[in-house]
């Protein structure tokens, strides 16, 4: 799974490649033209490679030291460039985007950061990469308590649980396994598809998964879903576990997630009890200590 961290290097390293090609582009195309440019520049590197040897060899103490004769050629540049009307960031890698510095996420507050406008690509890949290709159209920002406060379902509970898990996630505090049982049509996957996104927006590696996907995962696959920060397990019942391979590859995950803390939601319209009773042994032990919503 490429995760947004690794798109958004990809992309930035991508980048800087062509911001370094137009750069040189740039120097190249204002020495044709300014020739005498281009030997006030190599006389500065001439010196400056004197300079550093001599650092090297120890007749030079401090790493800023300057020579008053680069001092007079660095004047007679600025004087040069100043007078020819040459951008004075000619030789200079530009930034494309200023909200994040070619970063790729903004800074919020303390640890907390963002992926920037500029990456929305990218994080759309992330989604994608999580295996949220088929919520394209869930928004994040949708999500209003306000409108369900009132009702029996267990949404509100948890939304506040799910909110605290995100703050534990920022400060990097050690996470468990949950199950989140409610009825069917209460807005369970809306709620964990939006936290899953939000986890990947704020720079961490999420995935979300059906039960029934369990019986085609790949090794390396499976290495995604024991090891990303957040993961959501959907449309679990227990009667499911009696598949070998959901079994199998549940067991493996949750034994890895539990012991790492990382976390997890089991997602199910059974009760716990019910998911518990039905389930295959070795899963049934590992559902009973969890908590449960
Ligand atoms: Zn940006």
């Amino acid at each position: 799974m490429k995760t947004i961290d690794s798109l958004i290097r990809n992309t930035i390293s991508n980048r800087n490649a062509l911001k370094e090609t137009e750069r040189d582009r740039r120097i190249l195309s204002i020495y044709e033209k300014y020739p005498d440019l281009r030997r006030i520049d190599s006389d500065i590197s001439d010196i400056r490679r004197d300079t550093l040897m001599k650092l090297l060899d120890g007749e030079i103490g401090s790493e800023d030291y300057i020579s008053s004769e680069e001092r007079t050629l660095l004047e007679k540049r600025s004087k040069f460039i100043k007078d020819n009307c040459i951008s004075a960031d000619f030789d200079r890698v530009g930034v494309e985007c200023e909200k994040c510095g070619d970063t790729g996420f903004i800074k919020k507050r303390g640890n907390i950061r963002t992926v920037c406008s500029c990456m929305k690509a990218e994080l759309e890949k992330a989604y994608e990469e999580a295996g949220l290709g088929d919520f394209y159209s869930v928004k994040p920002s949708a999500l209003d308590e306000s409108q369900i406060k009132n009702s029996s379902n267990k949404r509100k509970t948890a939304r506040e649980r799910l909110d605290k898990v995100m703050a534990d996630l920022l400060s990097g505090k050690d996470q468990s396994t949950i199950i989140y049982s409610d009825g069917s049509s209460t807005g369970k996957t809306f709620l964990a598809v939006c936290f899953t996104k939000i986890v990947i927006n704020c720079g961490f590696s999420g995935a979300y998964i059906k039960t029934d996907d369990l019986m085609e995962t790949t090794e390396d696959q499976l290495d995604d879903l024991r090891l990303c920060d957040f993961l959501v397990i959907d449309d679990f019942s227990g009667a499911q576990t009696k598949n070998y391979k959901v079994r199998y590859n549940l067991n493996r995950i949750l034994e890895t997630r539990i012991l790492r803390n990382l976390f997890t939601l089991i997602v199910t319209c059974e009760s716990p009890e019910e998911a518990v009773r039905d389930s295959d042994e070795r899963i049934a032990s590992k559902l009973s200590r969890l908590e449960s919503i």
